[in-house]
């Protein structure tokens, strides 16, 4: 964008082009997810009078199909920078001063400085712990493992269990709390556990790993507790962490925060006047290490910089969705943080069986939520469980955005039949 707009850009990227989301992250994450929804499809025909043969599944066929996506999108993005004329340097950069960058043995005087290097996986550092894979190598493994024990309780651990309990693995997901998927609803947090153990999950909360060791073929993961499980690979999602280390950002005098995060400030500067940055790498998105917040906060620094107008991202109503099996997406404040921040709240929801799954038999129920300002009857919470869970809630982000009232939700005529039209049609509140 900013070269787009007359800026002469130069980007250094050692790996590959479009980072962790194109690469390790997001995209190729789909269409695992993707892949794994097939097992349900198969099932619910039968009840639509098709009848398939046993299904059966390639890995390798998978991981070469995704493989060959991404090598086309990594091409796609170095054309998009190339054709706008973004030099790119293939290649590790550091800051070797406030203005100076050093990549592949040049140095390059620059204006203004972007650090936008991501994140990386973290690991859990017990006895063994190098046994373990992160998400990284999940994208990578050399046949489906036929039992994979998940240490983690977030956005990744809840989709790879997904994804490996649809390809046909025994699952077993360990997170150290009470209940996983800290942060988000509470009641859409309790019903996505039933339904993870209802497919088969072994979902065990109040478990923390102990030891991982090589036994008998396989891998032994002993628990805190004692108990110990075999799996033939351990996957750690236990978080991630800021990508800053050794870009010489200190020897700048980037400041840093305690996680070795860049701070910045509202506009993305950091302690450096024209050193920016944006996205995992930054201090203000901790806890929205996202995408498309990413992408928002760069489109704000070409516009602070290059057009003269500081620009600030909103972080208020990010929609976000875990990609598990049925989907969790929401937008706004949970239940309990509108309690928290609401002198009055009125909480609408809806548990019903999707049309579909009457002829196929499955009895999974969706759950749609609106959580109301009883105040001003805006909206502040939208979340649902269920098929299609993050195409629909991405629609009710923009009512949020726009401040919409439960009265514009009610004036909202449906699409009928669809699991969408639940958001308009809810009329009672009331309890669970
Ligand atoms: P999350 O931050 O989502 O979850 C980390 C999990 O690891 C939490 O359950 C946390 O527990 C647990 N944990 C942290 N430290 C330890 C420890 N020492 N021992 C045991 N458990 C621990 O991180 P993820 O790795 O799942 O994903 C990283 C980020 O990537 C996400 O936060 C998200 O921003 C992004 N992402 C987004 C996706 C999407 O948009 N669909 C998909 C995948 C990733 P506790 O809650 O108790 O701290």
């Amino acid at each position: 964008m900013a070269a787009a707009g007359g800026a002469r850009v130069g980007l250094a990227e050692e790996r590959l082009l479009g980072g962790t989301c194109v690469n390790a992250g997001c995209i190729p994450k789909k269409l695992l997810v993707y892949a794994a929804g097939f097992r349900d499809d198969f099932e619910d025909a039968a009840g639509y009078g098709w009848s398939v043969g046993a299904p059966r599944f390639d890995w390798r066929a998978l991981i070469e199909n995704k493989d060959r996506e991404i090598a086309r999108l990594n091409a796609v993005y170095r054309r998009l920078l190339t054709d706008v004329g973004v030099e790119v340097h293939d290649t590790r950069a550091r800051l070797a001063g406030p203005r100076t960058v050093v990549a592949g043995g040049e140095r390059f005087e620059a204006d203004h400085v972007l650090v936008a290097t991501g994140g990386r996986a973290s690991r859990l550092e017990f006895p063994g712990w190098e046994l373990a894979v992160t998400s990284d190598q999940m994208f990578h493994l050399d046949r489906r493992p036929e039992r994979i024990a998940i240490v983690g309780g977030g956005y990744i651990a809840a989709e790879f269990a997904a994804i490996l309990n649809g390809l046909g693995s025994e699952v077993t997901q360990l997170y150290r709390g009470d209940l996983f998927l800290r942060g988000f609803d509470r009641e859409l947090r309790d019903a996505l556990a039933a339904a993870m153990r209802s497919r088969g999950i072994d979902l065990r909360f109040a478990a923390e790993a102990d030891r991982l060791e090589r036994a008998h073929g396989a891998l032994r993961l002993t628990l805190l507790d004692g108990s110990h499980l075999d799996a033939d690979a351990v996957l750690i999602a236990a978080g991630r962490f800021p990508n800053t280390a050794d870009l010489g950002l200190e020897l700048a005098g980037v400041g840093l925060d305690g996680d070795g995060a860049v701070v910045v400030d509202e506009h993305c500067r950091t302690t450096v006047p024209h050193v920016f940055a944006v996205g995992d790498c930054s201090s203000r998105t901790r806890r929205m290490d996202l995408t498309p917040v990413a992408i928002a906060e760069a489109m704000a620094v070409v516009r602070t910089v290059f057009h003269g107008e500081p620009t600030a991202v909103d972080y208020a109503n990010v929609p976000t969705a875990i990609f598990s099996e049925p989907c969790l997406a929401c937008v706004g404040l949970t239940e309990e943080e509108a309690r928290d921040r609401c002198a009055e709240v009125r909480v609408y929801r809806s548990t019903f069986l999707p049309l579909k799954s009457t002829l196929s038999g499955r009895s999974e129920r969706t759950l749609a939520k609106l959580v109301v300002d009883g105040a001003s009857d805006r909206v502040v919470g939208a979340h649902m469980l269920g098929p299609d869970a993050a195409e629909i809630v991405q629609g009710l982000a923009i009512a949020l955005t726009a401040g919409a009232t439960k009265a514009h939700f009610d004036g909202t005529l449906s699409i009928h039949p669809t699991a969408a039209e639940e958001f308009v049609t809810m009329r009672t509140p009331g309890a669970p």
